[in-house]
């Protein structure tokens, strides 16, 4: 365990973003009281640990590696550049101390602590929607489980936990249990989406459904779950455009397994307990474009802040929100001003922005800023749009616009520069079925 208590930058949470964020910060505060990174298990990683298939990567590395091997290509960078690791230790608190914020951490080594810290990053990732959160009726046998528990159990404990699947929800997690289970020898009968459209990435369809055989039944869900002890079967239902389930319908499918992929929930207890303002549709805070939270000093970023579908973007979008923590520390005169900057909120077809607000660019030679927007129905073609009253500032065609697939755009110092304090930048996506 690290035994210095103050650090210029504490990143809360081990995984992907905060790996990214860490070293990012550390290359520009390399002293040993630059960054100090804490994280709640044993190892560093978060939940690539448990994700062995491959397709992480591809974009930042060309290469498909698998989880942990992704992770590690970090985790050495991190030990390379000697960012201090505290591990096994959860933060409980942060709370502004005005110049410096400090954090409550407990540890079974160094019992209750606290940490003291001139910015801090959140990265402290998701957890799963649980079946508590779907009010779906019946009985409470064994055999339900979220499957990324599911996904634990079998990758890191050995431990299958059924034969006979059902899944229900298309996210990529749900389908990648469909194929990983099939693969350690069980029958998974088929996914069932209460959506008219699978939420998962195009490729998790392809090479974990349809090439395994399994059926995918859109616009169906699960109402009932039967067995006393262990799980017997469920009922499912088609759903009507309200989507209530339709009566008569029902039919009943004999299982032994549930997996629930409904939904990641991004875990910001911490962010909420400090005052930061969150954004309802993200369920993450509300940041400027270097990642900065409404708490000055506070970043955020990773599936902390958004629900991301691939892990490379998670990397670069953690690597901007450390390299904002470092260079905060040195730009006393800022902080707690704001600095001139533009809105950006989500119009026509989209259903959500990070960030919220972009800094004017203070030079030509100012970084670009990005916009990443989720649209809110697929569609075969789509242009995406971000303009300001009539005026455009981006434009940009895609072959397909879905979901699933968070679209990324860059807006460069010229584009901004004719902006003031008082426009807003909308982004909308207008698609062709
Ligand atoms: C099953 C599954 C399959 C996936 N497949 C792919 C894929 O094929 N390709 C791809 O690109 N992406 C994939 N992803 C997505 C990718 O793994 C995530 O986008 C990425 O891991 C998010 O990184 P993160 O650091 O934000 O969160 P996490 O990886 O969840 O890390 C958060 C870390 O914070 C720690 N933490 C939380 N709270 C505290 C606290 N209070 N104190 C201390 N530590 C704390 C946690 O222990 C955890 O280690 C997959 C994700 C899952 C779940």
């Amino acid at each position: 365990m690290a035994n210095k208590c103050e650090y210029g930058v504490a990143v809360i949470g081990g995984g992907p973003a905060g790996l990214a964020a860490a070293i990012a910060a550390k290359e520009l505060l390399p002293s040993p009281e630059g960054v100090l990174l804490i994280e709640r298990d044993r190892v560093a990683g978060g939940i690539l640990n448990q994700c062995i298939h491959d397709g992480f990567g591809l974009h930042r590395f060309g290469e498909a590696l698998s989880g942990p091997e992704y992770a590690s290509r970090f985790i050495d960078k991190a030990d390379l550049l000697g960012v201090p690791m505290m591990l096994n230790t959860i933060v409980l608190g942060v709370s502004d101390k005005g110049e410096y914020k400090e954090l409550l951490v407990s540890s079974r080594q160094g019992g209750l602590s606290v940490v003291r810290a001139r910015a801090v990053v959140l990265a402290m990732g998701c957890r799963e929607r649980p079946r508590g959160a779907l009010s779906i009726p019946g009985h409470r046998p064994s055999g339900v489980y979220t499957a990324g528990a599911a996904q634990n159990l079998i990758n890191l404990e050995n431990i299958m936990p059924g034969r006979d699947v059902v899944i229900l929800g298309s996210g990529d997690i749900g389908m990648i249990m469909a194929r990983r289970m099939t693969l350690e020898g069980a029958k998974v009968e088929a996914v069932f989406e209460l959506l008219p459209w699978a939420s998962g990435l195009p490729r998790n369809i392809q090479q974990c459904l349809v090439d395994y055989g399994i059926p995918l039944y859109l616009g169906t869900t699960v109402v009932n779950i039967l067995g006393m002890g262990r799980l017997e079967g469920v009922t499912v239902a088609e759903v009507g455009p309200d989507r209530k389930p339709k009566r008569g319908t029902e039919r009943f499918v004999p299982c032994d397994t549930l997996l629930l992929s409904v939904g990641l929930i991004p875990e910001n207890e911490l962010a909420r307990a400090a005052g930061v303002e969150m954004n309802p549709i993200t369920g993450g805070p509300v940041v400027d474009a270097d990642c900065m939270t409404s708490v000055s000093g506070v970043f955020s970023c990773g599936n902390a802040l958004h629900v991301h579908d691939l892990v490379d973007f998670v990397s670069e979008e953690a690597e901007r929100a450390g390299r904002a923590a470092a260079e905060y520390l040195s730009k006393p005169s800022q902080q707690g001003t704001s600095t001139p900057s533009v809105a950006v909120r989500p119009a026509a077809g989209v259903r959500y922005t990070v960030p919220n607000r972009i800094a004017l660019p203070s030079s030509p030679a100012s970084p670009p800023a990005s916009v990443a927007f989720r649209v809110n129905t697929p569609s075969r073609a789509g242009t995406v749009r971000l303009k300001v009253k009539d005026k455009v500032l981006a434009e940009e065609t895609h072959a397909r616009l879905h979901p699933a697939e968070m679209v990324w755009m860059k807006l460069g110092p010229d584009a901004l520069a004719s902006l003031s304090d008082a426009d807003t930048i909308e982004v909308s996506a207008n698609g062709s079925e």
